[in-house]
């Protein structure tokens, strides 16, 4: 398959789904053989324990737009779907959960708006089937996403997505391990779209993400994003030093009016006041460790899109 002629990758993460393969296979193919020639699907298997590995390598073996990449273990789904990316031939990449809780029916109107020039389109799941937890903690990643990226898409975490090829290339490139895809998609920069798709219950099985391992993953993407739990120290410090200023100067007064300066005020004040100085020491020790986390990520000063001809 020539990489030119190429119109379409679209990348699956596979954990134990053996029960909507080949429902997914079936409406996949009946979907892209609409709107492309040439496609091919990159189904990335993250440490299945159960019949997946096998479904797949029985699409492969009568169908060979299909591609099965087989991880060496359970990775998580952001490591799996750049696994898909690094391998993705095709002039647009689109990425999809093989739990059909997204529709593959919607990926043409995802690939309309990167025919109209759009570098990434996002899924926008307006009617959302998921429990009010996972909305709650959604809304507030996308709300923290939105400030920290620049881009306020509505539903970042929609796992249906579209880019063209070249941003997803810089994407797997990216050498820090923390990967958190819009993060890494709005450095990259370009032209951002939504649309709104649909979305529905699991059919099987429950999510593969645990109350914890979501509380893991939330905390992972704040702490990728910025070093803002390190920098609060500091605030705190600094509050701390003016609330025992404030507090010792009152005593302060009171005692020369009084005559009298042994008030457990003084005493509670200098307590505050130290406490705040070591706080801020730690602050500003912090901002260091989180200038060597944010070099150690070596994320890219800036992307060269293209050179003009
Ligand atoms: N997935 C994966 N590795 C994991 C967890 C999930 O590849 O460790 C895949 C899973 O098979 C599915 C997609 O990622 O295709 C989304 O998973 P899930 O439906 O459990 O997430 P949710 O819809 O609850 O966000
Ligand atoms: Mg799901």
């Amino acid at each position: 398959m020539s990489e030119e002629a190429l119109k379409i990758s679209v990348v699956i993460p596979i954990f134990n789904e053996e029960n909507t393969l080949q429902e997914l296979y079936d409406r996949m193919t009946a979907t892209l053989e609409t709107i492309a020639e040439k496609y091919e699907v990159i189904a990335v298997d993250d440490g299945s324990t159960d019949n997946s590995i096998e479904i797949l390598k029985g699409f492969r073996k009568k169908d060979q737009r299909w591609r099965v990449l087989i991880l060496s273990r359970n990775f998580g789904q952001s490591p799996a779907l750049y696994a898909g990316f690094s391998e993705a031939r095709g002039e647009y990449v689109f990425m999809l959960d093989a739990d059909l809780q997204v529709f593959p029916e919607d990926i043409p109107l995802l690939y309309e708006k990167l025919e109209a020039g759009y570098d990434m389109v996002g899924g926008w799941r307006v009617n959302r089937h998921d429990n009010v937890f996972r909305k709650l903690m959604s809304r507030m990643l996308n709300h923290y996403t939105g400030h920290a990226t620049g881009f306020p898409l509505h539903d970042h975490g929609c796992s249906l997505k579209g880019f063209r090829r070249q941003l997803v290339k810089h994407m797997a490139a990216f050498s820090h391990r923390c990967r958190y895809l819009p993060v890494d998609a709005a450095m990259l920069g370009g032209k951002v779209a939504e649309v709104q798709v649909r979305h529905t219950k699991r059919q099987y099985g429950s999510s593969r993400y645990s109350v914890l391992k979501l509380f893991r993953t939330g905390f992972d993407m704040i702490t990728t994003v910025t070093i803002l739990p390190l920098q609060t120290i500091s605030v705190l410090g600094i509050l701390s030093l003016i609330v025992g200023s404030l507090l010792g100067l009152h005593g302060l007064l009171w005692g020369l009016f009084q005559g009298d300066f042994s008030q457990m005020q003084l005493f509670l004040a200098a307590i505050i006041f130290f406490g705040g100085i070591q706080l801020c020491a730690l602050g500003i020790a912090c901002e260091y460790v989180g200038r060597i986390y944010i070099e150690s990520q070596r994320k890219p000063l800036f992307i060269i899109q293209e050179e003009v001809e």
